[in-house]
């Protein structure tokens, strides 16, 4: 039966998965960086950071590129300015957001 998982399988799918980059997670990375250069926001503790990330993430587009065993992609294709913007606007709307409702108390 072809459409039986098995765990060679299962191994093979994870490796693929892993050479598939999304090109996106690293530009919000890199706005956010910036952001918090410049900016001080309610807490900034590994948590929140992830869910600003994830939040922002969500509202941008994927763009998927693959990179077999770690090899490093230099993209020749900057993002365009209104990118940037849309990009630095949603870190600030998912900073607020976390912000406002953090997933953990605030209160020590
Ligand atoms: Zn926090």
């Amino acid at each position: 039966m072809s459409n039986v998982v098995t765990f060679k399988g299962i191994q093979r799918s994870c490796k693929i998965i892993n050479n598939v980059k999304n090109y996106t997670e690293i530009v919000v990375h890199h706005a956010l960086q910036d952001y918090l250069r410049n900016n001080t926001i309610a807490c900034s503790c590994e948590r929140c950071l992830a869910d600003i990330m994830a939040l922002t993430l969500n509202r941008l587009p994927a763009r998927y590129y693959v990179s077999m065993q770690g090899e490093l992609i230099i993209k020749s294709e900057s993002l365009v300015l209104s990118d940037q913007v849309r990009v630095m606007a949603d870190v600030v709307y998912a900073v607020q957001q976390v912000s406002t409702k953090p997933s953990h108390s605030l209160v020590p």
